[in-house]
């Protein structure tokens, strides 16, 4: 039987920018998959801004993968309740998907911060592997805080995942700064979602 290769990409995606689908091909193309989901987050709960709404965000990612046969995305985490805990998600995408999928939970580097902390993080690293990208302004991905915490094997699991992804130095809540400052963002935003995002009047964009 195939197993197939997905990588779940969560995030806030508040707005999904050229950094995500940047590193998105990146890691598509490095790790050989077959396909990558994006899995906005209902409310991370790392996060203590109030995101835009679940809706908008998912239009603005339709409209930027649109075109790329690897891409799709998910509504799962939209239609749970808050938070959006990570566990939750993969259990929901072995059924989804079958057990024989191989998954892989991607995220950026920024995250390690508090990653000890996550729901369940121990049960999370046996279910899936774990791949952390680099981030530009953070440290390259390491570990070895962790050691003591996570058993020897996870560690080494989480090693094994890095995936030294281009440095792109763009962040949404720069990009939301920027909005609500009046500027359009264009060369970090897709055409796309510079229309809808101008459509909808998000972000504190001109009306
Ligand atoms: P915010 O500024 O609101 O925190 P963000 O730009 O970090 O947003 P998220 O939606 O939180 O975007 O990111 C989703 C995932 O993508 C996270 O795992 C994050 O680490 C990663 N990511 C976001 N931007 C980049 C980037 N420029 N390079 C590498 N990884 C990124």
């Amino acid at each position: 039987m195939k197993h197939i290769k997905t990588i779940l990409f969560g995030g806030s995606f508040d707005p999904i920018h050229n950094g995500h689908l940047r590193v998105g091909r990146a890691v598509l193309e490095e790790l050989a998959a077959d396909q990558m989901i994006f899995v906005p987050a209902r409310r991370s709960p790392h996060k203590s801004h109030i995101p835009a709404g679940g809706h908008h965000r998912l239009a603005m990612i339709q409209r930027a993968i649109t075109g790329s046969d690897k891409f799709s995305v998910s509504d799962c985490e939209l239609n749970r309740g808050e938070p959006s805990y990570t566990l939750d998600t993969i259990y929901f995408f072995r059924k989804e998907l079958g057990p024989e999928v191989d998954l892989t939970w991607l995220m950026g580097a920024d995250q390690l911060a508090d990653f000890d902390k996550w729901y369940r993080v121990e049960e999370l690293l046996d279910i899936c592997r774990v791949s952390v990208m680099y981030r530009a302004g953070y440290p390259k991905p390491d570990f070895d805080c962790f050691r003591g915490v996570f058993r020897p094997d996870q560690i080494t699991r989480l090693e094994q995942g890095v995936v030294e992804t281009p440095l792109i130095e763009v962040s949404s809540t720069e990009i939301r700064r920027q909005l609500a400052a009046g500027e359009l963002c264009r060369d970090v935003l897709p055409e796309s979602v510079i229309r809808y995002i101008q459509s909808h009047h998000l972000y504190g964009s001109p009306r």
